[in-house]
């Protein structure tokens, strides 16, 4: 039986990236801010409906990155139900991370229980907006202006989402991008900072590339964090293609959201009317009522060559760097603690085909002994 996994990489037709090789073999021009990187800067900020953008060699490298161009120091509240790029960023900034507990309906960072964690270390705020979906900006916002605290997002999941008509990503002081293979944009590896004025992209600009403003002048000990001209060559042949992507992720939102909707104890995610998300995960809550348990279920459609994933679980707070930390325990973060134990993410990608879908989903129907869904319905 075919192997099924809960994404595969967006990949444009190969003949439209070999003009591109060929111009950069021509030119010898192959890193250090060359024309793509140039361009795809420009196209990706059009295309995002923001003001600036600086493109980075991965997402990572673009968190580390952002911590420093804000000059953040102490504490960090975040949020335990991420990747762990997202706390490891803090750690290697030498900052601490203070978890806050979730949102159990978002699954993101509950914004009413991050007050009582600021302490005078506090300097900043790094929710998640987990699966694509948007936090509760409007409500993080108004904490750091009350506290004068700078807002960070670890947007990797956010590409494309707008909330009333406005790009998610303008949010906050900072966000950032991962242009991972599995995420809905991708450059084989990439991301970006996303920033609200010209003089903080140029210090961002400085800090990827060593702190170069010049030949001979070094203005702050950077990092090398640029994107090659392979990769920004790619990210342009890319957003050709990632409309029909993010329609066809849509549509099998629709279609799983349909299958599983007389499922007794499975929950699916939605988003609020003024939301335009981009379906980068397919989450389900596998609830007590259902029959069987959430990692059951994942051995089960193991066992049927289906890999989903247990995003996100173990919490990063529970992990050994992380768990000795006042604000890791799994006591002060009961919502984090269900969650992780609930949800599993079903395959989605452009090309998932209708009767790849209808096998995942009879899998969980089987469960509960409910008829199988028709793969030319
Ligand atoms: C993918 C991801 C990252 C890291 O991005 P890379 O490009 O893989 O370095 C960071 N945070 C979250 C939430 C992610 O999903």
């Amino acid at each position: 039986m075919k192997d099924i996994y809960v994404t595969s990489p967006l990949l444009p037709p190969l003949e439209e990236f070999i003009p591109y090789l060929e111009k950069i073999w021509e030119k010898k021009f192959l890193t250090n801010g060359g024309e793509w990187h140039q361009q795809l800067e420009k196209e990706l900020a059009d295309y995002l409906g923001v003001e600036h953008l600086c493109l980075f060699a991965n997402g990572t490298l673009a968190l580390l990155t952002a911590l420093q161009a804000l000059r953040i120091t102490g504490e960090v509240i975040t949020t335990p139900y991420s990747f762990v790029a997202t706390s490891h960023s803090l750690l290697w900034n030498g900052l601490t991370p203070v978890f806050a507990d979730i949102d159990p309906v978002t699954c993101n960072i509950d914004p009413d229980k991050i007050e009582a964690l600021i302490t005078p270390a506090t300097s900043a705020i790094l929710p998640v907006h987990c699966y694509g979906i948007p936090c509760n900006v409007d409500k993080i916002q108004t904490i750091a202006d009350a506290w004068g605290l700078k807002v960070i997002y670890d947007a990797a999941h956010a590409f494309g989402v707008k909330k009333n008509n406005h790009s998610i990503l303008n949010c906050g002081d900072l966000s950032i991008l991962s242009f991972h293979a599995t995420k809905v944009f991708n450059t084989f590896e990439g991301g970006a900072i996303i920033c609200p004025d010209a003089r903080m992209k140029q210090r961002i600009d400085y800090l990827k590339n060593f702190g170069f403003a010049g030949e001979t002048t070094v203005v702050a000990p950077g990092i090398n964090a640029k994107m090659n001209e392979v990769q920004a060559a790619f990210g342009l042949v890319q957003l050709g293609h990632i409309d029909h992507a993010l329609a066809r992720r849509a549509e099998i939102y629709h279609r799983y959201c349909e299958w599983l909707r007389d499922i007794p104890g499975i929950g699916t995610f939605s988003v609020t009317d003024d939301v335009e998300w981009n379906h980068a995960y397919f989450p389900i809550r596998v609830e007590s009522t259902f029959p069987v348990s959430r990692d059951w279920l994942y051995d089960a459609l193991k066992a049927q060559n289906i890999y989903s994933r247990r995003y996100f679980y173990p919490l990063i707070s529970s992990f050994s760097m992380y768990r000795h930390l006042p604000s890791a325990s799994a006591a002060s973060l009961p919502v984090a603690s269900d969650v992780a134990e609930k949800i599993l993410c079903l395959p989605i990608y452009p090309d998932l085909t209708l009767e790849d879908q209808a096998r995942v989903v009879n899998i969980i129907r089987e469960q509960v002994g409910l008829t199988q869904v028709d793969k030319v319905a």
